[in-house]
């Protein structure tokens, strides 16, 4: 059966997801029937979701989960000859990459100077001290952290054409944007195939084509922060990115009993505790939304509104440390609250 909603499920938590399925069904509504058809891959270290409506649903499906593939290989950090990977091992030489690299990287430094640098792709080897390449993880020092620092710099990345250089000792990863674009190539892969009705959801990241078969929106649930097996709200979109950054996404309990989590301040090189716990970016193009959600995250509260403030062509969700949900002013009306936290709207003004 058609589920009225999508979950955003976390990575490793999306139980109800078969691993490689692939399905299809027919479904009634209420200006005629129409066949959707799914599937469920785990690629990108994260269960995905692919559903299509309509006669040419199955051949796009196909094409679309070919496509995820072969991102994945171009765009993985540790696959070795991926893009990235021949970027961050090139030792101060140009290399010559995709396409789709080089509008990632464009688009990082475009969000990167609308946040003052709080989305900064070089952060890796910070990461990597961390123990989140490996899980492998540790505290590291300020000192540790401060040497690291010193080579991360974005403004330093160097594009021309479709040459990319990197100084020495410089590494870059695209976790923060990867999927947002990967969604948006879904999206367009249908699109070709004829198809005006589709939904995906990346580990909880879900963009949506066109609307429901019926004419209705897209019922969209947001996660609970405090209890991330439970939404917190429902969203209605039509042809839109929804598209989360947390800091239950990915984290991991030091041996002084604090959470420490996936997305870092370039500032001092620590997980970014800048008084929200998540945000959701509601925008229409996925590769935009999740520069934004991971930027908007390490700028935290209410820093964030001022950006939303300079260029509100997006609407967003924060979740603050102190349990108080905040909302654009776009989404009055396709906002709903389920969670006991209160809610208060953002507006322009
Ligand atoms: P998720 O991958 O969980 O959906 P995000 O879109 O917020 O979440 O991306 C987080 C990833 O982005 C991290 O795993 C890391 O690879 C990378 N990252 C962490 N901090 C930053 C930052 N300040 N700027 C850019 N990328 C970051
Ligand atoms: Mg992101």
């Amino acid at each position: 059966m058609f589920r009225n909603y999508i979950k955003m499920a976390a990575c490793g938590t999306a139980a109800a997801i078969l691993l490689t399925g692939c399905g299809k069904e027919s479904s009634s509504s209420g200006s005629g029937s129409e066949s959707s058809s799914n599937r469920d891959i785990f690629a990108m270290d994260t269960f995905m979701t692919l559903k299509a409506y309509g006669d040419n649903a199955d051949e796009a499906l196909d094409d679309a989960v070919e496509r995820v593939y072969s991102l994945e290989e171009t765009l993985s950090v540790t696959a070795e000859n991926s893009d990235i990977w021949r970027i961050d091992h090139a030792s101060g030489k140009a290399t010559e990459v995709s396409d789709d690299t080089i509008t990632i990287l464009k688009k990082a430094e475009e969000i990167s100077e609308e946040t003052s640098g709080a989305l900064n792709i070089c952060l890796y080897p910070v990461l990597s001290a961390w123990g989140f390449t490996t899980g492998e993880y540790r505290i590291p020092s300020d000192e540790e952290l401060d040497g690291l620092l010193k080579n991360t710099d974005s403004s330093r990345i160097s594009v021309s054409g479709n040459t990319v250089t990197l100084p020495e000792d410089y590494q870059i990863d695209l976790g923060a944007l990867a999927k947002g674009y990967t969604s948006d190539t879904i999206v367009e892969v249908m699109r070709e195939h004829g198809v005006d009705s589709a939904i995906v959801s990346l580990g909880g990241n879900v963009q949506a084509l066109g609307k429901k078969p019926d004419g209705s929106l897209w019922k969209v649930a947001v996660r609970d922060p405090f209890a991330p097996d439970t939404d917190m709200c429902v969203v209605e979109v039509g042809e839109k990115a929804v598209i989360t950054s947390g800091n239950y996404e990915r984290f991991f309990t030091g041996e002084d009993g604090k959470n420490y989590w996936h997305i870092m301040d370039g500032k001092d090189g620590h997980p970014a505790d800048n008084g929200v716990v998540s945000v959701t970016i509601i925008g229409d193009s996925g590769l935009e939304s999740d520069a934004l959600s991971t930027a908007l995250f390490v700028k935290g509260y209410p820093e964030a509104c001022d950006v939303w403030r300079n260029d509100p062509d997006f609407d967003m969700i924060l979740v603050t440390d102190d349990k108080k949900i905040y909302y654009t002013e776009g989404l009055e009306g396709s906002f709903q609250n389920i969670s006991s936290m209160p809610a208060e709207v953002i507006s322009l003004a």
